[in-house]
């Protein structure tokens, strides 16, 4: 099948050298980065993900010096580093891939007591409070800078990136908040490009013209007193001038405000930036920040409103990203939901990153996927084709096995159904799309509105149970025949949005504000469309678009309770790249929170409570149950068939995607 993405599979000269497609693996911090014993599992990490075909790659960042490492122990590029990072070079090389390093000082950023930027101070994301760096201590930094460069060079890479976005130290530099500098690293807008400009000469000089210089430039800070529009874009061009190759783009610092990479950031809403800074200069750009859709990356490329397109995490959910697309299999790539959960999350966590998507992702000298030798292939059966059923399908028979996938709906999905509902998901669609065409090409036989028999089942070898969860159902004592309607969560996500809307009527109660409460009050609050399908709606409500001042509060025409037994904050189960992405939507819709309650049951015209030690009667039409799941295992006694119990049929208490995919490729693997 002919690619339908040929500019972003058409090579590109970038000066130094030549790569075979538009796509950059963007900077990643996997959390392999920090210990040299780390280097050959980094080594496989890197290596799977250069056979898969993208043009460049970056690595995670490192440090060019002990004050610049994120963590006390994080990642440096000494030389005993650099030494052990042949591997990974030669990895990559072996796949005939291009790789660079890149530098990281993190500036006010770093989680430790040497931490240093240009001005005194702490952030509000770290615990310690920076030094402000001396003249001298600015000086030794530019040639730290060109050290760890040139280490990189003799292990073997192709160049580097100098890290100057999110908010890191040359971009502390940059930025008239975080910089009152008066000596020549301050003061003017000249003055506070000064050191990173300084940085970008002395690297080129250390690298010299063979080796690839890219620089991560930060095109919006997105906080109160960031750099203008006009300073980036004269930043650039006096990178270019500094001998800069490649500018990769960056948007917002960590301590924003405005979501960037979150689900509900429309695609390739930053990209007019990217598009004014290609205007600007003569060296090739690279747009970044949530471009995980092929056909979008095609458009912008064929548009000329960038060179290069970064997808950083659609490479952790699949390795094989630009060969699928290459084959013309794009529907067969394993899509990124941008969820955060197993990669941002867990390294903000201190842990190593994996995706909720692919397991592997970060384990590949653990988790290792071998073929099955025709003799020991068997019969499998899954039962249930939600995330865990359709990836142990998928796995097993990839490895060889001919599997039957039962699924009693009528179509794939199970809790993904409901999640790509939600108004800022809609790009759970494009998992379930993927498991179609992947279950389809490993040659799944599966079987839609088929609830098996035991004795069905009995005739597999093996049988995977993947039969998931039902909400949980509370027992609320009922006053009067007529109470509010109560509804499952399940029950009301069935329903076209339309629907739903309509029967739930003008005041809602939420019981239980844990991921999916949250979810739910989204749902009926959020705008139709969503925001995330309306790019300018969606910078006015973040104060992003012209004559916009932020995000006033916009009570929907629906009331709409959510309530926890909990005392603590909603929704702090959530994850910490997204969580406050989620509470800031609450706030901005007007849902009335409602903590440390106690359910007394229902009456005519509502829900009681005892909330702060007082009964109260909530006024409200509808009560929508998102109080958990229980396990559904009807089959577990199954004699005959070894049987596998995985996701939520085996634990239902934390139902969790990564934890459910994770055990589903991991039996799977075992058969
Ligand atoms: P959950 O996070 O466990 O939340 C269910 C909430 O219901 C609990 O926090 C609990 O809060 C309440 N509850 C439990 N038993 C109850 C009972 N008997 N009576 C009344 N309230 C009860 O589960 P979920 O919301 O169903 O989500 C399922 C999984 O999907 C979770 O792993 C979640 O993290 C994940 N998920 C995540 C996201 C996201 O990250 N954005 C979105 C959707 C789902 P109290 O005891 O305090 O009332
Ligand atoms: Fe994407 Fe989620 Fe995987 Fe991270 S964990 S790469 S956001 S699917």
């Amino acid at each position: 099948m002919p690619t339908m993405t040929p500019h972003l599979l058409s090579p590109l000269d970038l000066g130094p050298f030549t790569v075979r497609n538009r796509i950059v693996m963007g900077s990643m911090h996997v959390g392999l980065e920090d210990r040299a014993a780390d280097a050959p599992a980094l080594a496989a990490f890197l290596g799977e993900r250069a056979r898969g075909g993208p043009g460049l790659i970056v690595t995670g960042g490192f440090s060019p010096n002990r004050t610049g490492r994120l963590t006390p122990h994080g990642a440096q590029f000494t030389r005993a580093v650099a030494a052990a990072h042949r591997g990974i070079t030669d990895a990559v090389h072996e796949a005939e891939g291009r790789v660079v390093l890149q530098l990281l000082h993190a500036g006010r950023y770093a989680f430790h007591p040497l931490a240093a930027s240009a001005d005194a101070g702490r952030s509000p994301i770290t615990p310690f409070r920076a030094r402000r760096l001396t003249r001298l201590g600015a000086q030794r930094t530019i040639g730290d800078f060109a050290r760890a460069a040139r280490r990189a060079r003799e292990a073997g890479y192709d160049g580097v990136e100098i890290m100057g976005s999110e908010g890191y130290l040359l971009n502390q530099f940059l930025a008239p908040v975080t910089n009152h500098r008066r000596d020549r690293f301050g003061g003017s807008a000249a003055a506070r490009q000064a050191l990173p400009l300084a940085v970008a000469r002395a690297v080129r000089e250390a690298v010299g013209p063979k080796a690839l210089l890219s620089y991560r430039i930060s095109l919006a800070d997105l906080v109160p007193g960031g750099q203008e529009q006009e300073e980036t874009l004269a930043l650039g061009r006096a990178l270019e001038r500094a001998g800069v190759d490649v500018l990769s783009t960056g948007i917002g610092w960590h301590e924003a405000r405005v979501p960037t990479i979150v689900a509900s950031v429309p695609e390739g809403v930053f990209v007019p930036l990217t598009a004014a800074l290609r205007a600007e200069v003569g060296i090739p750009v690279v747009a970044s920040n949530r471009l995980h859709d092929p056909q979008l990356a095609e458009g912008i490329l064929e548009r000329g409103e960038a060179d290069l397109i970064s997808m950083a995490r659609p490479l952790l959910a699949d390795p094989q990203l630009p060969a699928k697309l290459a084959a013309g299999r794009a529907r067969e790539t394993v899509a990124c939901i941008s969820c955060n959960q197993a990669c941002l999350d867990r390294v903000f966590d201190g842990k190593r990153a994996s995706c909720l998507v692919n397991p592997r992702a970060g384990r590949e000298t653990e988790l290792v996927l071998r073929p099955v030798p025709p003799q020991r292939r068997r019969a499998v059966a899954v039962v249930g084709a939600g995330p865990a059923g359709c990836e142990a399908a998928i796995t097993a028979a990839e490895r060889g096995h001919r599997v039957t996938l039962f699924e009693q709906a009528e179509a794939i999905g199970g809790q993904f159904l409901f999640a790509s509902r939600i108004p800022g998901k809609e790009v759970y669609a494009r998992a379930l799309d993927s498991w179609s065409a992947r279950l389809e090409a490993s040659g799944v036989d599966l079987r839609l509105g088929a609830k098996p028999s035991a004795e069905e089942l009995s005739a597999f070898a093996d049988v995977i149970l993947a039969t998931g969860v039902r909400p949980r159902e509370l027992d609320l004592p009922v006053s009067a025949e007529v109470s509010p309607r109560v509804l499952s969560y399940a029950q009301l996500l069935s329903l076209p949005r339309e629907r739903a809307i309509a029967e739930v009527g003008e005041r809602v109660a939420i019981i239980g504000a844990g991921g999916i409460g949250v979810d739910v009050a989204e749902f009926l609050t959020a705008p139709d469309p969503s925001l995330t399908l309306d790019p300018p709606a969606w910078r006015a409500r973040w104060g992003l678009a012209p004559g916009a001042d932020g995000a006033p509060t916009t009570p929907g025409p629906r009331e709409v309770h959510l309530l926890q037994r909990k005392p603590g904050k909603i929704g702090a189960g959530l994850g910490r790249t997204t969580g406050w992405v989620h509470r800031a939507e609450l706030r901005h819709a007007g849902v009335i929170e409602h903590r440390g309650v106690a359910y007394l049951g229902l009456e005519p015209g509502g829900l009681r409570i005892r909330e702060d030690g007082a009964e109260r009667l909530l006024a409200v039409d509808t009560v929508i149950v998102c109080a958990g799941q229980e396990s559904v295992r009807d089959l577990a006694g199954l004699e005959g068939a070894r049987v596998h119990v995985i996701g939520g049929a085996d634990v239902a208490a934390e139902l969790d995607a990564v934890r459910a995919i994770s055990q589903a490729v991991e039996v799977a693997a075992a058969l």
